[in-house]
């Protein structure tokens, strides 16, 4: 077997054991392995790896590993824009679109408020999840890094933090999204586009506090549930608007 030397960098070294975190380590690679299978056997799914230098070249996941190289894993830099040299695949083009797995409800909800197109069915298995990610070239989120390691996976994301509000601005961050952000265009429900509708329309549907109170009302073309802009809605908005002062 060949030795070969890894270094992982910034928030990938959260994958691996705590001996193996800032410092460069040995191992031994079988042969023919590629950059992909012993980064995954290394703990880090690959969907999380932005740059990859083999000997200080930039190189792509299916790269085959020999004695002696030298293998350097960044994640995406935050502020620093690596596409240019990086020779691993790029999220699809355009503004992002989602599918969330089964633990990850409440980030979708927020994703969906916040205007970016999320798909989630807590009663769908991990295989079709990564199919319908390939197939519509959506980003898988999870926090089941075996998940990501799914063949039928190119784009997808781990989700380090627990709590929803910390997951929304982790993707903020790490998927640059306060220029597409379109609040209010989705119903938080079903995923489906909103559409404003005249008072008039709906007023036998609204409780009389709102009745009184509220003169503008989107509806969702699938479940036909109403948005207003009450208390709810406006703790939303002073969420994305705290997420859009922190970048
Ligand atoms: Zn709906």
């Amino acid at each position: 077997m060949a030795t070969v030397t890894f270094r992982f960098y910034a928030n990938l070294e959260g994958f691996l054991p705590s001996q193996r975190r800032g410092r460069a380590f040995a191992c031994a690679c079988p042969p023919r392995a590629t950059t992909r299978h012993m980064i995954e056997a290394l703990g880090v799914p690959h969907t999380e790896v932005a740059l990859l230098l083999v000997n200080g070249q930039s190189v792509g996941l299916d790269q085959r590993l020999e004695g002696e190289d030298r293998v350097a894993v960044y994640p995406k830099f935050e502020r620093l824009d690596i596409s240019p040299i990086s020779r691993l695949h790029q999220f699809p083009a355009g503004i992002p679109r989602f599918v969330a797995d089964a633990h990850l409800g409440g980030l979708a909800r927020l994703l969906r408020m916040a205007g970016f197109d999320t798909l989630f069915d807590n009663a769908c298995a991990d295989p079709a999840l990564a199919a319908m990610a390939r197939r519509e070239a959506r980003i898988l989120l999870t926090r089941d890094r075996d998940l990501l390691k799914h063949r039928a996976v190119t784009h997808g994301c781990y989700v380090h933090t627990l709590k929803p509000v910390a997951q929304l601005r982790e993707l903020y961050d790490r998927l640059d999204l306060r220029p597409s952000a379109h609040p209010f265009s989705l119903c938080l429900n079903c995923n489906a586009a909103l559409y404003e509708v005249a008072r008039e329309q709906v007023l036998e549907r609204l409780p009389p506090r709102v009745r009184e109170q509220q003169q503008r009302f989107m509806t969702c073309g699938q479940c036909q549930r109403l948005y207003w802009e009450g208390s709810h809605w406006k703790r939303m908005r002073v969420l994305l608007a705290s997420l859009e002062d922190s970048g």
